[in-house]
């Protein structure tokens, strides 16, 4: 069985290899990045968590909130993009309730459950945001949170999934109002880096598991038409040297040049 699993998957890598080398110039090098991401995103462990209830009301993105939550939740809101975000936390606050873990809840009955809490508290991460990468919501989310949340830092990436669905929901909705969202979201790519940065003995899960938000949010943004100058200062900023060369070190330089351009 494993022989055939393995003769399989050796013939479709080289099928797929040599689908590529056919390829023209121009499209070559878009196709092997697809194909890299897909192969490296294959080991990432979502796991399919169904809905708890049915919920066929709202738009599509809300069902799929409300769907994942309990009748009577505290999670909805008159605004729709907000109502996505506070439903994330509701049904991440779940994930965590049941399976011992943080959890987060990534849309469309795909969770992820990390293998543990991370071992830094929110106080350290802050230190490692550069000062020129301390946006917006710095204040709000690494100085004051850290009343609440000071042992649980995973608490910065569930506030990265939570806006990313927020933005998700904003694209899908086609809300032109909102653009706070987007722009908090593009934050949490430092902060959640920080995160890992922090933690030292990240292991690859929870590495992938970043990636695979990171391109996430990079894709929603580019859909959005918006220009971000927090992204201009990641690439360009002098005190973010380091910062910038951990990230390329530690996802990747092909990677990091792909998603953020440096
Ligand atoms: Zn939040």
């Amino acid at each position: 069985m494993i022989k055939t699993i393995l003769l399989r998957t050796i013939i479709v890598g080289i099928v797929s290899f040599l689908f590529g080398c056919c390829l023209a110039y121009s499209t070559r090098a878009l196709y092997f990045n697809w194909l890299y991401n897909l192969v490296l995103y294959s080991t990432l462990n979502t796991i399919n968590y169904p809905p708890i209830r049915n919920a066929t009301n709202f738009d599509p993105i809300i069902n799929d909130i409300e769907s994942h939550l309990p009748v009577n939740h505290p999670y909805r809101d008159n605004d729709r993009v907000t109502w996505v975000h506070e439903g994330s936390h509701g049904i991440a606050s779940q994930l965590r309730n049941q399976f011992g873990k943080p959890g987060f809840y990534l849309l469309e009955n795909r969770a992820i459950i990390l293998d543990r809490e991370l071992l830094t508290t929110i106080g350290e991460v802050a230190k490692l945001v550069p000062v020129s990468l301390r946006g917006e919501v710095y204040q709000l989310y690494l100085v004051q949170s850290r009343r609440w949340w000071e042992h649980e830092p995973s608490y910065i990436f569930d506030e990265f999934v939570a806006y990313t669905n927020g933005s998700e929901a904003r694209r899908q909705l086609c809300i032109s109002s909102r653009g706070e969202t987007i722009r908090y979201m593009l934050e949490f790519i430092v902060y959640s880096t920080s995160v890992i940065r922090s933690d030292k003995n990240t292991n690859l899960q929870t590495r992938l598991f970043i990636m695979w938000q990171i391109e996430r949010a990079i894709k929603i943004y580019k859909q959005s038409g918006m220009s971000s100058n927090y992204l201009i200062q990641l690439r360009i900023s002098p005190d973010a040297n380091e910062f910038r060369q951990y990230m390329r070190e530690y996802f990747g330089a092909k990677w990091t040049k792909q998603m953020l351009g440096f």
